[in-house]
């Protein structure tokens, strides 16, 4: 299999009548590395990889893979391969003449397309099936049949629109280890699709998360995680806790009390408590002297398999979440003691205006 390219876009605009989908978005992977583009619907996601892919023009900017300028290049032409959201089988074809369409297209001899489809088959774990037809399929079978189609012509960029969106949480689990044996065996570069942040976590080595058209936060899932720089990149990764705090003299005039916020300016800011900003303590338990005390009643417990998501409404200020993973939880309308560190709070970025039309 070959190495993957490094793909570069830059100052690319995509236009739907009136209406800018991508905007003046610059973003490049690195060869062989898996980046996700993560956002909510209608943020511009299969937009973006359609213009990659050519299937829809960019009004400006530059598309380049491997110093390879793609603008104006037919979609055949441009060594890329794309598994669509909703597979774009053919249905009455059998496994191995739909994962052999691509190499096909490109005119290789019958023996090389036969290598093609037994490798692609095989790197899916699909061998077995090749003589089905793709009705006789389950979802996830025919989901790892438009896997193998997209990677069977070897391209140097394998561009995926959110591969687990019709599937059952059973299944995705089982096709995002595929997904990543598959990504880590091809070495080829990946752009990966999806509005689901946990997918992004656990399959990227750089996440990109967009809002309205833009590239919002670039980073590891790693960096993501422990440093959001907006507030919508925070609610979108899935912390709950963002609040708007009044900083004098370094120290954040919180509902729950004074906050020392590390690399604070004076001013209003948001600020997001991380997970590990809060944790139980039982009564009497010591706290570091920075940390702050908040007591509140429990006004919620929500199941999340290996633990429960308690609620507490400390009286002042928004409800706080926070995971309890000991055997005995307390029940609702007693009161729960938290430990709040600031060193896990963090100061956010101003909001940036969104949504233009020309
Ligand atoms: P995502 O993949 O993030 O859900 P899309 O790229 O599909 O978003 O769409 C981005 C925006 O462009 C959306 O507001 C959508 O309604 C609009 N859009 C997508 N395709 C078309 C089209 N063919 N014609 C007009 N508007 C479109």
């Amino acid at each position: 299999m070959p190495h993957g390219a490094p793909l570069e876009l830059t100052g690319v605009t995509v236009t739907y009548g009136p209406y800018d989908a991508v905007r003046d978005l610059d973003l490049r992977a690195n060869a062989g590395e898996v980046l996700c583009v993560l956002g909510p619907s209608g943020c511009g996601k299969s937009t973006l990889l359609r213009a990659v892919a050519g299937l829809e023009p960019s009004r400006t900017g530059t598309i380049r893979l491997d110093d390879r300028q793609l603008d104006g290049l037919r979609p055949d032409q441009r060594d890329v391969g794309l598994m669509f959201q909703d597979h774009a089988l053919f249905p009455h074809r059998t496994v191995a003449d739909n994962v052999a369409f691509g190499p096909r297209m490109r005119g290789l001899d019958r023996r090389s397309v036969a290598d093609r489809v037994d490798d692609a088959l095989r790197l899916v774990d699909l061998t077995d099936l090749a003589g089905r037809r793709i009705t006789e399929l389950s979802g996830g079978e025919q989901q790892r049949v438009a896997l193998a189609r997209a990677v069977a012509p070897r391209p140097k960029l394998l561009m995926l629109d959110e591969p687990l969106g019709s599937l059952d949480r059973a299944l995705q689990a089982r096709l995002l280890d595929d997904l990543t044996r598959v990504f880590s065996e091809l070495g080829t570069t990946v752009l990966h699709v999806t509005h689901d942040q946990q997918e992004a976590l656990a399959v990227a080595d750089r996440v990109a998360v967009m809002r309205a058209g833009r590239v919002e936060q670039l980073g590891s899932p790693d960096e993501l995680w422990r440093g959001p720089r907006t507030a919508f990149v925070a609610r979108f990764l899935g912390l709950e806790h963002v609040v708007r705090l009044t900083v004098r003299d370094g120290v954040a005039d919180s509902p729950w009390g004074p906050l020392a916020v590390p690399g604070t300016r004076d001013g209003d800011h948001d600020v997001v408590l991380l997970p590990e900003a809060l944790r139980v303590i039982d009564a009497g338990e010591p706290r570091r002297d920075d940390e702050l005390a908040v007591t509140g009643r429990i006004v919620g417990r929500r199941f999340a398999g290996d633990h429960l998501r308690v609620t507490v409404d400390p009286g002042t200020g928004p409800t706080l979440t926070v995971p309890v993973w000991r055997g005995s939880v307390p029940e609702p309308g007693s009161d729960l003691e938290l430990a709040l560190d600031p060193q896990a709070a963090r100061i956010l970025e101003p909001e940036t205006t969104t949504r233009s039309t020309r």
